[in-house]
Parts: structure tokens; C-alpha cells; sequence
């Protein structure tokens, strides 16, 4: 067969197979494109690198190996999870059952955050916390771009904050960032321009909804409690005590919570409130200024 032919029998067995889609999904499933990276990893290349091999045979072991990861596909695994890295950012984020896969839709919260940083004063140092970093995409995607920053990642669980570190170490400079295992900001010390965070924000009652692959990330990465808002409520509280005035908390959350969220930000004093359309124009992240004032 060749390679062509494979890719073709490939993307029909996952089309073939009705994966349910949850409401919640933030994306399509696309049986095509993961047939293709699964295939070129067995091929050791990338997608252009499989279009110029079109015409080429596939070897019987080739064709072994790509059969069991669509069969791994197929039981409900992530494509980040067979491959063990994901893109975000342009950036390739080693991925593991410990982590939350970043999702397309948290290069919101990116974009959102360079904003913040480019109207900084430019003399002024500019240091940033993202918590809930999981694979630390937020904390080193900034960093990435804006390599003057002062950034720290912070995680409850030490298995996700291992993995944040070792994508810091392949894919910053050095000094890179700085990681600290904590509660939220239970062992923050000081006071940051910036906090960013995508934290769990999913009702336990919609978790068992969800789709397979998404039950299989850890919990402790998706579930925000009765009404989603724990960790929101919190971090928002707290972090009056870590942003200096003037300073700014991005939040990622679900579109339904924006107005709750916005209720509770302007309760705590934080203005102005500004909500940030993803992908699919659903607010999805939002933005909060510390005025200095607690109220
Ligand atoms: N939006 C995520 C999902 O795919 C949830 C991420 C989170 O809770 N931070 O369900």
C-alpha cells in the first residue's frame, strides 16, 4: 500500500467511529487530522513531510505500528496522549495523564495576556504568575514571546508541575521560568503585575458528560466544584493580596460563567472588566484591573 492509501484507510477507520461529542467540546473531532499526525509519527516526519511521500510504499512493520495507534484512537485516547506532545502556540508541550492537553482555545488567554504586558511601561520590570500552569503552555508561551518578562508557574500537583518545568527547560532560554509547587497562593510570596490562570472551571455535575478523552485528563485539572466557580472564587480574592495596583488578573472560564465572574470581580473592587472572545467569538477569558483599593 502506499502512503497515500494508508492515510485514506486511516482517516476513514476514525471517521467510521462515532466518538461522542460532548457539548462542552471546544472542538470538532477531526478524524483526518489525527489520522495524519499519527501516521507521521510512525513515519518519523510531519504533514508536508506526508503529502511529498504520497506515492511511497508503507512497509508491513510501518503499517503495524499505525494500525496499533489507531486502535489506541480508537478506544478513546487523545491524540496528544498517543503522540505525548501537543501544539500550542507554535510550540511543542510534552503532554502526559497529568496534565490538561492545551486546548486552541487557551491561546486566548496568551493573546489576552502580551496585551496586558505591552501596556506596561516598558522601563518598568514586568513580572508575571500563572497558576493552575498544568503543562505550563500559558506561562512559557508568554515568556516565549516576551522573553523580558519575569514569569512563574505555579501548580498544586507536582506531577503536572514536573512536566511544566521539563517543557521550560526545552523550550525557553535560560534562565527560563520558575516553578513553585502551591495550593493557589498558598506558598506565593509578593506581589505581581500580572496573574494569569486557566483553572478548573468545569461543574462536577457535567464532568461524567464529557467526552471519554476528556474524563480521562486528571480531575483535579477540569473540576471547579458545584458551579464551577471555586477556584475562580478564590483566586480572585486572593489575588488582591499578590497584584500591585495597577496590576491585572486574566482569567480562562466558561462563556456561561462571563457574568457571574464579572459580578464577582466588580464586588471585589477589580476595574475595568473586560471579557475576550476565543475562536469561536464565546467570551472565554477575562481580564480584571487591581485598583489598589479592597473593596
Ligand atoms: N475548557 C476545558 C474543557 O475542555 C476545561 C478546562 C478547565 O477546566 N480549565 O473542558
Amino acid at each position: 500500500m502506499t502512503l497515500g492509501e494508508v492515510l485514506g484507510a486511516g482517516t476513514a477507520l476514525l471517521k467510521a467511529a462515532s466518538f461522542p461529542i460532548p457539548q462542552e467540546a471546544q472542538s470538532e473531532p477531526a478524524p483526518a487530522l489525527d489520522a495524519a499526525l499519527l501516521l507521521a509519527s510512525v513515519l518519523k516526519t510531519d504533514r508536508t513531510g506526508l503529502i511529498l511521500r504520497e506515492a511511497e510504499p508503507v512497509s508491513a512493520g510501518e503499517l503495524q505500528q499505525y494500525t496499533r495507534l489507531l486502535e489506541r484512537r480508537l478506544q478513546g485516547e487523545c491524540v496528544a496522549w498517543i503522540l505525548g506532545y501537543k501544539e500550542f502556540w507554535g510550540l511543542s508541550f510534552t503532554v502526559s495523564p497529568e496534565v490538561l492537553v492545551p486546548r486552541p482555545d487557551t491561546e486566548t488567554l496568551v493573546e489576552a495576556g502580551l496585551a496586558v504586558i505591552d501596556r506596561l511601561p516598558a522601563t518598568e520590570p514586568c513580572t508575571l504568575l500563572d497558576l493552575c500552569t498544568g503543562s505550563g503552555a500559558v506561562a512559557i508561551a508568554l515568556k516565549h514571546e516576551r522573553p523580558g518578562i519575569e514569569v512563574y508557574a505555579s501548580d498544586i500537583s507536582p506531577a503536572a508541575l514536573a512536566v511544566a518545568k521539563g517543557n521550560g527547560a526545552r523550550l525557553l532560554p535560560k534562565p527560563g521560568m520558575y516553578t513553585i509547587e502551591s495550593d493557589l497562593f498558598h506558598r506565593i510570596t509578593g506581589r505581581f503585575h500580572i496573574i494569569t490562570a486557566n483553572p478548573p472551571y468545569v461543574p462536577s455535575a457535567v464532568i461524567p458528560t464529557l467526552a471519554l478523552e476528556v474524563r480521562r485528563e486528571p480531575r483535579l485539572s477540569l473540576d471547579g466544584g458545584a458551579d464551577g466557580l471555586d477556584l475562580i472564587r478564590r483566586i480572585l480574592v486572593q489575588a488582591k493580596a499578590h497584584l500591585y495596583p495597577g496590576g491585572t488578573l486574566l482569567m480562562e472560564a466558561d462563556p456561561g460563567q462571563m457574568q457571574a465572574i464579572t459580578e464577582l470581580l466588580r464586588n471585589h473592587g477589580y476595574r475595568p472588566i473586560t471579557r475576550i472572545p476565543d475562536l469561536s467569538g464565546m467570551p472565554r477569558v477575562i481580564t480584571a484591573g487591581f485598583t489598589g483599593s479592597d473593596s
